[in-house]
This record gives C-alpha cells, sequence and structure tokens, in this order.
C-alpha cells in the first residue's frame, strides 16, 4: 500500500482490479484510505481527493469528535488536531525557551527533556488559547453587529461538558479551549449561539428561530461538536 498527501491530508492508497475509486474514512482516528482501479493515474486521484476535501475534513472531525475522549500521553507520533484538521505531535528537547510550532503536518512541543504531560499538555494549550484569540475579537465583532448585541468580555478554559457559556447579567462569554481541535465554524457557531442568549435566555423555539436565521446551517454543525452546547 502506497502512503500520499494531499493538501496536507494523508492518504492510503491501494490499487485493485476494480471498476470505481471508493474513499473510505475509518475510525477511530479518521485515517482516509482509498481503493482506486489500476487505470488510475495520480492525477486523477489529486482531482478526486481535492472536489471531495470538504466532505474529508468533515468526516474525519465526525469520526474523530466520537473518539475524542482519547486521552494524549504528550508523546512524539500522536495524532493532534487544530481548527479541525489532524497532525502528528513531535516533542523536541528544547535547550532555550519552551515553545509550540506548527510546521507542515507536524505540532512540534520543544520542551526540556524531562518536562511532564502536564507541562506539555499546559503548552499545548497556551498555543490553542493564543489561536482562539486570533479569531474571536473578529467573531464577537462581526455577529454582535449582525445580531444587534454586545457582549462585555470574553475569556477562554477547559470546559468538560460545555463549549460556551453566556452570563446574561455580565454579558461576560467564555470559550472552550477544545474549540481549537474543532473546524472554524464550530467556533463561529458558538460565538452565534452565545450572543443569541443575550436575545434570549433558554433554549426554546424563540431562540431556534434566531438561530435559523443568523446561521442557517447551526444544526448540522452542532452535529458535529457532538450535540453538546
Ligand atoms: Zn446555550
Amino acid at each position: 500500500m502506497k502512503q500520499i498527501v494531499i493538501h496536507n491530508i494523508r492518504i492510503e492508497l491501494e490499487k485493485k482490479r476494480i471498476k470505481n475509486m471508493y474513499l473510505r474514512i475509518l475510525p477511530p482516528d479518521g485515517r482516509v484510505h482509498i481503493s482506486a482501479p489500476l487505470r488510475m493515474s495520480d492525477d486523477e486521484i489529486h482531482g478526486f481527493v481535492t472536489s471531495k476535501l470538504d466532505w474529508i475534513i468533515m468526516q474525519q472531525s465526525k469520526i474523530r469528535s466520537r473518539h475524542t475522549n482519547q486521552v494524549l500521553q504528550y508523546v512524539t507520533g500522536e495524532e493532534v488536531t487544530i481548527w479541525g484538521r489532524s497532525y502528528t505531535l513531535r516533542i523536541v528537547e528544547a535547550f532555550g525557551r519552551n515553545k509550540v510550532e506548527v510546521i507542515g503536518d507536524e505540532v512540534i512541543i520543544f520542551s526540556k527533556a524531562d518536562s511532564t504531560k502536564e507541562q506539555r499538555e499546559k503548552l499545548l494549550g497556551q498555543w490553542y488559547k493564543k489561536a482562539l484569540e486570533a479569531e474571536i475579537p473578529y467573531l464577537l465583532a462581526r455577529w454582535e453587529r449582525n445580531i444587534g448585541v454586545s457582549s462585555s468580555s470574553y475569556r477562554i478554559q477547559n470546559m468538560k461538558t460545555r463549549w460556551g457559556t453566556c452570563n446574561i447579567r455580565t454579558k461576560g462569554i467564555c470559550f472552550n479551549l477544545q474549540l481549537a481541535t474543532k473546524p472554524p465554524k464550530c467556533l463561529e457557531y458558538v460565538v452565534v449561539h452565545e450572543l443569541v442568549h443575550l436575545l434570549e435566555r433558554s433554549h426554546n423555539s424563540i431562540f431556534k428561530g434566531y438561530m435559523d436565521r443568523f446561521l442557517p446551517e447551526w444544526r448540522s454543525i452542532k452535529k458535529e461538536l457532538n450535540g453538546m452546547e
């Protein structure tokens, strides 16, 4: 079996005596497997994958979110996701400052040789936080304008059961740090959801009506987030 990489997605390619091309996304890590007819050229396979790219990324994130509670050990070779895309984790011994860098399809954590799992987790968490902080202000500004409400402040933290919360009294919003692992539209959905709470407190039909109006595709995005609100 051949391994190819198309648009940052690693694909197992198997050529067989078959008529049609088959593409499968496999659990638990969402790896992509293609069975292609013997006569199929690399060009045709590349074109096929490109045309299915959005679908592949969506399926991968669905499959992975079903298996999210895989606990990372923060060692080289593990899969980590950023904005719904999968990367391979590499731990590199740092002699200077600890840091995280994303290069190609690798997430590299530079940390002391004797760093603990918790220390590495924290470094990646800080990187996730920065990634969210680079997006949230723009999303808030845009959606506050669209919806006609304003929040007072936001913060980011790890939450076990929610993707976001909105304090209606203080108008402060809290985002789950793990949103940085999900496709960008998931963060946008949570922004819209929490801001709509400033119009309607509970998840009733009025709330859903606002969601339908502002973000018609919200139901499918919510599904991707395991239905958790
Ligand atoms: Zn809610």
